[in-house]
């Protein structure tokens, strides 16, 4: 059985950011039983509870055969192969790869909260899932995210 997912995901640290995202798409799409069915553009983002440069944004929807949490280790394990380190909360971070939703699930658990619990507030999650999945977003009741700063900055290839 498999399930839709979305993954956002952010850069702000590095030379090349849109590099960075077309690397994790493409780990994305290599994942075992899983598919890459769509990839937003790239958006430009200021950090937002954050200091550092603007964030390089992305969602992808994937059509997996993995469990969530097996697909969370997966995202994480290609946090870490970019170098990712976490010296303080919120600190600048090389590539961060959240899983947004899985299907339909509700899950509030140490590890794992689905939908992920800042899905509704941010833009640079709700613009790019705006362009891939925008029946989804119309579902999102808040509006706080239309506010923030953020421009499109270009296709990723793929
Ligand atoms: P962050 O530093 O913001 O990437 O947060 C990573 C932490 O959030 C990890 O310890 C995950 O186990 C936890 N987490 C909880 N829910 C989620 C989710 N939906 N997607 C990604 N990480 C999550």
């Amino acid at each position: 059985m498999s399930s839709r997912a979305y993954v956002g995901l952010g850069a702000n640290l590095g030379a090349d950011l849109l590099a960075t995202l077309t690397q994790a798409a493409q780990a994305l799409a290599a994942l075992p039983d899983t598919r890459l069915l769509a990839l937003s553009s790239a958006w430009r983002s200021a950090p937002i509870d954050a200091g550092g440069p603007d964030f390089l944004n992305a969602v992808a929807a994937l059509e997996t055969g993995l469990p969530p949490l097996e697909l969370l280790d997966a995202l994480q394990a290609i946090e870490q192969a970019h170098g990712r380190e976490r010296p303080y909360r919120n600190a600048p971070r090389t590539l961060d790869l959240d899983l947004l939703l899985y299907g339909g699930l509700v899950l509030d658990t140490p590890r794992l909260t689905l939908p992920h619990p800042r899905l509704a507030e941010r833009a640079f999650v709700l613009r790019p899932l705006l362009e891939i999945a925008p029946d989804l977003v119309r579902l999102a009741t808040s509006e706080a995210w239309q506010a923030q700063r953020i421009e499109r900055s270009g296709s990723i290839p793929h």
